[in-house]
C-alpha cells in the first residue's frame, strides 16, 4: 500500500469512527475475551491472511437430510476463486437455552463454520468496531483501493444459530470488486450467540428486535438499543454515508430493501442467487428496517433459505453480492 493510499485510509477510519473503530493485528488462533477499551485507536493496518489448510469437511447433525439446494438456486455459479479456512472447533460448551432460544432443526453443514477471530484474505484491512456483552471483538474488514466513488456496508450473523451466515461472509471477501466501489463486512456481528449456536446474544436479547424502531419490550431487552452489539452496529451504520447496507439473516428465502431503499438493489441480489422478492419489509426493532426508516441509510435484508450451510447457497450468495456490486459500479 502506497503512503498515500494509507493515509487515506487513516484519514477514512480515523476521523470518522470518533473512537469506537480500533483497529488491530490479528494474532493466528483466540486472542480470548477483550473488555472495552473505550478510548483505544490505534492505526489501521493491513492483514495478511496466514497459511492455512484449504480442507473441506462435511458434518451432519443427527439423522442427516438430504442435501437438498435452496429453492430456485439453479446450479452453482462460479464467482471468483474461494479456498475455505480450517475448521475451528466451537470452543464453548453448549450452554442449556432459555425456552423462547430454542436450537434450530438439525442442518446440513458442507463447509467449515467460521471462526473467532474471522481471517480475511490479503487486501482487506481489519476494524474493530465494538465489542460483545462478554467483551469478545466486533471485526470488521474493509476493501483496500483508492478512487471510492461507492460504498457498500454488509453485516451477518446477527443472529449467532445462523451457521451458514458466516461461511457466506467469508465467501463474500472472495468475491472479485470493481474499480470504485468499496466493502465493508462485518463477518459476526453476535460473536457471543454464534460461538455458542444460539440465537440471542449473551444477555438473552434478540438483537434484531433491540433497534430502536417500533421497539416492542418482550424479547428486544430492557430498552431500545440497550445491547452493546446493537449500539456498534447503529454506530458504524451512521458513520459514513453507505450507498446501501446489507443485512444477511437466515432461513426465510427473500430479499427485500426496506422502503424507501430502492429496490433494484435487492432485486439484483435477489436474480443472481435465485430468492424472490418480498415487498414492504417493516420489523419491529429491526437492525436492517432502523437503518431505511430511522437512520436514512439505504438498508436491504437478504434471508438465506433454509438453515443449512451449504456450498450451492453460499456460491449463490456470492452472486448476489457480485452482482450487488457491478450495479453500485454503474452508478
Ligand atoms: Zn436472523
Amino acid at each position: 500500500m502506497s503512503d498515500h493510499s494509507r493515509r487515506r485510509l487513516l484519514s477514512w477510519t480515523g476521523a470518522a469512527l470518533l473512537g469506537l473503530v480500533v483497529a488491530g493485528r490479528r494474532q493466528v488462533g483466540h486472542p480470548g475475551p477483550r473488555p472495552p477499551q473505550r478510548n483505544e485507536r490505534p492505526p489501521a493496518r493491513r492483514v495478511d491472511r496466514p497459511t492455512t489448510t484449504s480442507t473441506t469437511t462435511t458434518t451432519t447433525t443427527a439423522a442427516p437430510p438430504p442435501a437438498t439446494p435452496p429453492p430456485n438456486a439453479g446450479p452453482p455459479i462460479q464467482v471468483g476463486t474461494y479456498e475455505p479456512g480450517p475448521t475451528v472447533p466451537i470452543p464453548d460448551p453448549l450452554p442449556t437455552p432459555p425456552p423462547y432460544n430454542t436450537l434450530p432443526p438439525n442442518r446440513v453443514i458442507e463447509l467449515p463454520l467460521t471462526p473467532i477471530p474471522v481471517v480475511p484474505p490479503a487486501g482487506w484491512d481489519e476494524h474493530v468496531v465494538g465489542w460483545s456483552a462478554t467483551g469478545v471483538p466486533i471485526q470488521m474488514f474493509t476493501s483496500q483501493g483508492d478512487d471510492v466513488r461507492r460504498r457498500v456496508l454488509v453485516i451477518t450473523c446477527v443472529h449467532g444459530n445462523e451457521r451458514g451466515t458466516g461461511p457466506i461472509a467469508e465467501r463474500l471477501l472472495h468475491v472479485p470488486r470493481p474499480s470504485g466501489v468499496q466493502a465493508s463486512i462485518v463477518p459476526i456481528l453476535n460473536p457471543d450467540g454464534w460461538i455458542r449456536d444460539r440465537r440471542h446474544n449473551a444477555r438473552n436479547v434478540d438483537l434484531n428486535r433491540n433497534y430502536p424502531w417500533r421497539w416492542a419490550p418482550s424479547d428486544g431487552g430492557p430498552f431500545a438499543g440497550s445491547e452493546p452489539e446493537t449500539q456498534a452496529a447503529m454506530a458504524l451504520v451512521q458513520a459514513y454515508p453507505w450507498d446501501i447496507v446489507v443485512w444477511i439473516h437466515q432461513p426465510l428465502g427473500y430479499v427485500a430493501a426496506v422502503p424507501p431503499s430502492d429496490r433494484a438493489f435487492a432485486e439484483v441480489w435477489g436474480r443472481a442467487s435465485g430468492l424472490p422478492y418480498r415487498e414492504n419489509l417493516d420489523q419491529h426493532g429491526g437492525g436492517e428496517t432502523w437503518t431505511a426508516k430511522a437512520a436514512g441509510v439505504p438498508s436491504m435484508l437478504v434471508e438465506v433459505a433454509g438453515h443449512d450451510v451449504t456450498v450451492a447457497s453460499t456460491e449463490a450468495h456470492a452472486a448476489g453480492f457480485a452482482a450487488l456490486l457491478d450495479l453500485l459500479a454503474s452508478y
